[in-house]
């Protein structure tokens, strides 16, 4: 095992190169007991909605050391994904390559070239991932909750690397957590002073949910995601189109019109979300989508 301090300054050079927009380092301690208490009473409210997998592992997700016994830093990534062009009917962010298999891919390659020891993480284990990239000084809280990288704005995916090595410096955030949720209500009901009501989101409701969509949900502008708070972010403004070729959309993708979309067929579908988070909605989840679609 490498007990040798990580070099700060050698890995965010080596980030840099592997094209991710921002890197930071924080020491492996347990979350906040403001984000935690936030984290806790958000599950109360039942906001996960049926991601039930938010209630399990709470303990793991705010104690970094349970998720993975040795770690003594957690390094922060960010990947812009902001796309040259739409397709207008699915959010920004599942445009091209599903960022899971890209960020993954990167996360791996920082740390054999690092040479860390370790685990990655890309969204699928119970990591506050939007906690540690504040923590670790790589970009601010929104008051939307999500999270804006200085110069690139709020269209990021985020990675973590769990380091079982010291480093010889540590990051602070860029700014105190400041107050979220406050004034977004009349911009989208799920927007609450307490944090995202997953029931009423857009975003949950086309990708997450795998029954029946509630009767009074209207999709207007896409069918796959909704970018509605991302896009009224005021650091918006910062985003700006990315030079990975990974998270641009198909020729094919980009060619789509809504006749075309209502008159999808399976197999048109597999071969134009080959390697797409758009899967994970699955056909028919889509299909439910498309069918509630009234463009305007
Ligand atoms: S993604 Fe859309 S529906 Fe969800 S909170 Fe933002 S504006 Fe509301």
């Amino acid at each position: 095992m490498n007990s040798a301090p990580l070099n700060s300054n050698q890995l965010k050079a080596q980030a840099q190169r592997l094209g991710f927009v921002a890197c930071g380092i924080a020491p492996a301690e347990p979350v906040q007991e403001w984000y935690a208490q936030g984290f806790r009473r958000w599950l109360q409210l039942g906001f996960q909605a049926d991601m039930e997998y938010m209630q399990n592992h709470v303990e793991m997700r705010l104690q970094p050391a349970l998720l993975h016994p040795g770690v003594k830093s957690i390094v922060s990534l960010a990947l812009n994904y902001m796309p040259t062009h739409q397709q207008p009917g699915i959010s920004l962010y599942a445009q091209g390559k599903d960022y899971h298999d890209v960020m993954k891919e990167r996360l791996r390659q920082l740390m054999t070239e690092a040479g860390l020891q370790g685990r990655c993480f890309v969204d699928t284990a119970p990591v506050l991932e939007r906690y540690w990239a504040w923590r670790c000084g790589i970009g601010e809280f929104c008051q939307n909750g999500l999270i804006s990288v200085p110069g690139y704005g709020p269209t990021v995916f985020l990675g973590e690397i769990f380091a079982e090595q010291e480093a010889d410096a540590y990051d602070e955030p860029l700014s105190p957590a400041s107050e979220r949720f406050t004034g977004w209500e009349s911009l989208c009901p799920a927007l609450t002073p307490q944090g995202l009501d997953a029931r009423l989101c857009l975003s949950y409701q086309t990708i997450e949910n795998r029954g029946e969509l509630p009767h009074d949900i209207h999709l207007k502008r896409t069918f796959y995601g909704c970018d509605k708070c991302l896009r009224a972010c005021p650091q918006f403004k910062e985003s700006h189109p990315t030079t990975e070729q990974a998270f641009q959309p198909s020729d094919e993708l980009l060619g789509m019109k809504e006749e075309d979309w209502r008159a999808l067929t399976p197999e048109q579908y597999k071969v134009l979300f080959k390697g797409s988070a758009v899967k994970r909605a699955k056909y028919e989840g889509l299909i439910r989508n498309i069918s509630k679609w009234k463009k305007q």
